[in-house]
């Protein structure tokens, strides 16, 4: 059985970022794997009860999750987080393409927490969650990295 591969629902081209709009990834390693029918798609703030559009949230100093307009969305970015957790042990999965700088999905880069643009080394809430049960998690710009340790 070759290996699942969870992907951000924005990579994937859904329309569910905070803005509405998508982050369509097109590149031939993920056409590949979608032909294989290897891709599990998931954003974890639509699966954490966000709506999409909404505002924008970043993580602040102390861990909690604030929008600019100064809600706690924590409680929905740890539920995103768990929908995630139990969709990989559902499909056994041990990879993940996840978009960086999110606050979800982020695996390098996050943004600050003062909603300025600027980005500091962190992960996001999903991305730690799934690093911390042993799964590899891939940025966009990974691909080649992931294809490189993936079963053929
Ligand atoms: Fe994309 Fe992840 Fe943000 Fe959803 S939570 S829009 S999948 S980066």
């Amino acid at each position: 059985l070759m290996d699942k591969i969870l992907i951000s629902g924005c990579l994937y081209g859904l329309p569910v970022r905070y803005d509405g709009k998508d982050n369509l990834l097109t590149d031939s390693l993920l056409q590949q794997w979608q032909q294989q029918d290897r891709l599990i798609v998931l954003c974890p703030e639509v699966s954490g009860g966000l709506p999409t559009p909404r505002p924008p949230a970043e993580i602040q100093t102390d861990g909690t999750i604030i929008t600019k307009n100064n809600i706690d969305v924590t409680d929905a970015f740890l539920q995103g987080a768990h929908q995630a957790v139990m969709l990989c042990q559902q499909h056994n999965i041990k990879f993940a393409i996840l978009k960086e700088n999110s606050p979800s999905c982020g695996s390098h880069f996050i943004y600050d927490g003062q909603f300025n643009g600027t980005k500091v080394t962190g992960q996001g809430l999903t991305a730690a969650a799934l690093t911390k049960m042993g799964i590899q998690v891939f940025s966009e710009h990974q691909l080649s990295i992931l294809y490189a340790v993936l079963d053929s």
